[in-house]
């Protein structure tokens, strides 16, 4: 698929990635990837947490030696440790490990917003210096507030393009690829667990709930703040 970008990247930005988001909305994932792999080579890195290996599976199809992050908040679930060494050494993941710059604590209980702001937003923004553009597993049927995620956007926060290969993809679309590719599946994720972050803030929901109500359960808080503007 060719969709070219502008030269300059300050020249109609916002035009050329609003063009290559219209392109590729109706693409693969993989053919999403290979985009991005074209058009930003290196300086591309998915962030990746390692609640499933979807994106990783296709990623590492169209490139193996993708730079890969991985947020270590000092808070995940030990089933979330034992997977990413599963996933890493069954891919050879090229993985960098980025942690916050700050000791455990309970900071998650009364101030959640900047718990994540320490743990997850700076070691993110840290691990993403210098790089050209960024893409994550984020779908749209996730949250609302993912609703209107775009295939190619500008993360204007970082000053990055970000990438969403799997933006359309549907519950039933990560099933069947899973599947199909016969995927390692966390071990969570069939005890009920269908959105998987840091322990102190992940409960499994309640039959019928939001996959993701078990997220920060009953403080009104939805999202960690890495994929919101
Ligand atoms: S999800 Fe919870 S424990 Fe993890 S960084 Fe955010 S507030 Fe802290």
């Amino acid at each position: 698929m060719s969709v070219a970008l502008a030269q300059d990247p300050a020249r109609d930005l916002e035009h050329d990635l609003a063009a290559a988001d219209a392109a590729l909305g109706g693409a693969r994932a993989d053919e999403i990837v290979a985009w991005a792999v074209g058009r930003f080579g290196d300086g591309l890195t998915l962030a990746a947490s390692f609640s499933d290996c979807v994106l990783i599976d296709v990623a590492t199809r169209v490139t193996p030696d993708l730079d890969v992050v991985f947020l270590d908040t000092q808070y995940h679930f030990p089933e979330t440790r034992r997977y990413l060494e599963h996933v890493r050494d069954r891919y050879g993941l090229r993985m960098r490990v980025v942690r916050p710059r700050v000791a455990m604590d309970d900071r998650f209980r009364a101030d959640p917003d900047g718990c994540c702001a320490v743990r997850k937003v700076e070691p993110l923004e840290r691990a993403l210096a210098g790089r050209a553009a960024w893409m994550s597993g984020l779908r749209r049927v996730e949250a609302p507030s993912r609703a209107d995620a775009r295939v190619v956007a500008w993360d204007a926060r970082r000053r990055l393009v970000k990438i969403n290969p799997l933006a359309a993809w549907t519950d039933a679309d990560v099933g069947a690829y899973v599947h199909a590719r016969e995927l390692p599946v966390h071990p969570l994720t069939g005890r009920g667990f269908p959105s998987i972050g840091c322990w102190p803030c992940t409960r499994a929901p309640h039959p019928g709930d939001d996959p993701r109500a078990g997220r920060w359960a009953g403080s009104g808080k939805t999202e960690c703040g890495i994929n919101t503007p």
